[in-house]
């Protein structure tokens, strides 16, 4: 199994990238096309796909229907992604109005929230009690969660999920979370990557000619 998430985020890099070539009505692309339209080299296209049994033909390329569906079954995407969410603030009810989850296959069933002013279960995603979490939860047998809370609730809320049998988190809380091994925490923290950003606009600004790296990994 490939435990390596660079190389999977590649792997939804390619899939994204091979929706386009369709969507221009290519059938078949070839690997240096591909490592092309996502800045990497074809022997890293190829060393990718090897990893997981996938080979092209020399003379043709891949076919791009079947490299999309076995993308989407090694990405998990070829079933509905049910997902929960803490924390239904302004972030919370944006990631929920945000319609490109569901093109994706991932769906957000029900969001939580402490602020009893927010619950609404007749919403077509009910923003219900935090108590309700766990039993929802196993209920549901959900395995992924959003936490959208403040940074000094992120932990707790982390600690429900887990209790409840969450086992994958989406942390947009600005903190570094603790959690065993069973927990895979993936963290999208917006005020660090604004101040990098910042950063680098003002090193190429004090000095155009520096070279960033903008290597994706
Ligand atoms: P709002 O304007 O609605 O307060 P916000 O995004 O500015 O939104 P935050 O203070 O970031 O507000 O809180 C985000 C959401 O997390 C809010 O809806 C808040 O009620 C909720 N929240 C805060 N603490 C907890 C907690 N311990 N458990 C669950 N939800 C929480």
């Amino acid at each position: 199994m490939v435990t390596n998430k660079n190389c999977i985020l590649r792997l939804s890099r390619y899939k994204n990238a091979l929706y386009r070539f369709k969507s221009l009505g290519f059938f078949k692309i070839f690997s240096d096309y591909l490592a092309d339209a996502v800045g990497v080299t074809s022997a890293q296209v190829r060393k990718d796909f090897s990893l997981f049994g996938i080979s092209g033909n020399k003379r043709g390329g891949y076919k791009i229907d079947s490299l999309i569906e076995k993308l989407n079954d090694i990405l998990g995407k070829n079933e509905l992604q049910k997902v929960i969410m803490a924390g239904a603030g302004n972030l919370g009810s944006a990631l929920i109005k945000y319609k490109n989850f569901e093109k994706e296959g991932i769906k957000i069933v029900a969001a939580f929230d402490i602020d009893p002013a927010k619950h609404n279960s007749r919403l077509p995603v009910p923003v219900l009690p935090l108590e309700d979490l766990e039993q929802y939860v196993m209920i549901n047998k959900t395995k992924i969660g959003i936490i959208s809370v403040p940074d000094i609730a992120a932990q707790h809320i982390l600690d429900v999920m887990i209790k409840a049998g969450i086992c994958g988190v989406l942390n947009f809380a600005p903190i570094q979370l603790k959690a065993s091994e069973s927990c895979i925490i993936n963290n999208v923290n917006l005020e660090l990557e604004l101040e990098n950003l910042i950063y680098f606009v003002n090193a190429l600004q004090k000095s155009p000619n520096v070279r960033i790296s903008d290597k994706i990994p």
